[in-house]
């Protein structure tokens, strides 16, 4: 499996200056691609062709940084080319400085890689803020400027270690009130990052519609959202990362709820747009990462009304009023009260049982509504749930 560590480079002012010729050159030679293919009637160039062409005519100057960047700048080329013809995407687009498009791209045998350095080709060493934390063959490099740094993506081939995978099953309800909520009954809160910049955010944008297009002060806002944009997400990717490790390294089965993202798509109020691709972002990495485990990972479909049934595997309730403020659900049949999120979340995991193993959950596997193992893991958990249940799946 192929890794990637982002690791952020502390450049020298010489240093940055070649970054930013190196980005500029990959993106001289990808606009130039997009340029060329643009205009080319009937049966369009390949990437290949293009960057044959590119190569016998290409500036002097971009021969000042190394050849990866506009090799990596086709290499982008004919996957937007790709995406366009096969999955039905867009054409390919230019890349705008304006937009922020700083990034070029390293072969395996263009950098090195030693404790806190990596050396490039026609630059030396740059220091990096950290060392490179995952052991295996380095594949390949991106140096990238994100918010108000340049960081170096090194992607790295690691053996595929085989791990048992855990009997341990749990159901995970995402969701805005709590980031997750787990049928065991442990919950993670949601609001940190967005609660202290969100206000600021607003206003910075507010104070940008009020600027002069393309002028200096527009451009300075600018950079400043883009500067809190990445803090946020830095925030954000921390606590979701913590949060996904933590749920692939103590469940063997993992199961959450599709997400509605055509819906999501429409939605433009910022807080819930950020928020929404949290929740994509979440289920993005705890896929992979139950996936490395040689854990399941199971997707219910959202159809399935997780948050009216009754959890209760002797009942088969259902509680049709219950609206969105409502935060407790209760049983018109059995009389069970139980947190909502955990409720939807016990009934995930039910629905997943019964999908993968045809179980029903009074069958084996089945201990009872107890409380959910201690974790001992450096994480937020905001509180435990009474009327969480532990599964475990027996026959793996
Ligand atoms: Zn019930």
């Amino acid at each position: 499996m192929i890794r990637t560590h982002k690791i952020r480079l502390n450049p020298d002012p010489a240093q940055e200056t070649y970054f930013y010729k190196a980005a500029g050159t990959a993106r001289f030679a990808y606009n130039w691609a997009v340029a060329q293919w643009r205009a080319s009637g009937g049966e369009k160039p390949s990437a290949k062709q293009l960057k044959k062409q590119f190569n016998a005519q290409k500036p002097d100057w971009t021969y000042e940084v190394t050849k990866c960047a506009a090799e990596g700048a086709f290499m982008d080329f004919a996957k937007a080319v790709n995406k366009h013809l096969k999955e039905g995407a867009g054409e390919p687009q230019f890349k705008s400085r304006n937009r922020g498009h700083f990034s070029f791209y390293l072969a395996n045998d263009k950098f090195w890689v030693s404790g806190h350095w990596i050396t490039i080709p026609k630059l030396g060493r740059v220091n990096m803020a950290e060392k490179l934390r995952l052991h295996g063959k380095i594949m390949s490099a991106r140096i990238v400027r994100t918010g108000q740094h340049w960081y170096a993506s090194i992607s790295v081939e690691m053996p595929d270690k085989r791990i048992a995978p855990k009997a341990e099953a749990v159901g995970v309800d995402v969701g805005i009130l709590h980031l997750a909520t787990l049928s065991d009954g442990i919950v993670f809160d949601n609001e940190r990052p967005l609660k202290h910049h969100l206000p600021r955010l607003a206003k910075l944008q507010r104070v940008l519609a009020r600027k002069e297009k393309g002028s200096c002060n527009y451009e300075k806002i600018k950079a400043k959202i883009r500067h809190l944009h990445a803090r946020i997400r830095h925030i954000r990717d921390d606590i979701l990362h913590k949060l996904t490790t933590f749920i692939a390294r103590y469940y063997g089965f993992v199961t959450t709820e599709d997400l509605h993202i055509e819906g999501m798509m429409k939605n433009h109020h910022l807080a819930q747009a950020l928020q929404d691709a949290a929740l994509r972002r979440l289920l993005t990495l705890l896929e992979y990462k139950v996936a490395d485990r040689h854990g399941s990972f199971v997707k219910v479909d959202r159809f399935f009304a997780s948050s009216k049934t009754c959890s209760n595997p002797d009942c088969a309730g259902r509680c049709e009023d219950l609206t969105l403020g409502d935060r407790e659900f209760v049983c018109p049949e059995c009389g069970l009260r139980l947190d909502r999120d955990l409720n939807a979340s016990i009934n995930i995991l039910y629905e997943s049982l019964r999908l993968m193993y045809n179980t029903h959950p009074s069958g084996s596997g089945y201990d009872g509504r107890k409380q959910p193992p201690q974790t001992g893991y450096n994480l937020n958990i905001s509180s435990v749930l009474d009327g969480g249940i532990h599964f475990c799946i027996s026959e793996r």
